[in-house]
């Protein structure tokens, strides 16, 4: 597979069990579908499925065409809806590309979830907790 930034040919590589290409000119990485949900098995819910949405989501990375899915546009989505981590996910197959540490970037955004120093003061705070509940719930279904 060729990278869809940098056009440099991808390499297998395991994370967590998962093989996952990856593109080390530009540190991206290409996921197919659960493999995000396999990576951040720490959220205990489905963080795909949570963060897919309609809404247009402003990035600076240029629209990509998935690498599967030839010439399907692959969509702005906003990781668990307010995080501001932009990936890249096509509507098509079910893929992410993720960009040069957007995944250590989810970590942390869990983990901050997780010991609940995320400041809860407006309505997005306030969307966010309804969106853990949603995830927590999924769990138990
Ligand atoms: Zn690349
Ligand atoms: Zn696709």
């Amino acid at each position: 597979m060729i990278c869809p930034r940098c056009k440099k040919t991808l390499v297998v590589e395991v994370k967590d069990g998962e093989k996952i290409d990856v593109c080390r000119s530009c540190g991206g990485m290409w996921l197919h579908r659960h493999q995000l949900n396999n990576l951040l098995k720490e959220s205990g819910g489905d963080v795909e499925s949570c963060s897919i949405d309609d809404n247009p989501h402003a990035d600076p990375n240029p629209v990509i065409l998935c690498r599967e899915c030839e010439n399907t546009k692959m969509k702005k989505v906003n990781f668990l809806d307010y995080s501001d981590i932009i990936m890249d996910y096509c509507p098509s197959c079910g893929a992410f590309w993720l960009d040069r540490d957007e995944l250590s970037k989810m970590r942390s955004y869990i983990q901050k979830i997780e010991d609940g120093s995320h400041t809860v003061t407006n309505f997005s705070g306030y969307s966010l907790l309804t969106k853990l509940s949603e995830i927590a719930y999924s769990i138990f279904r």
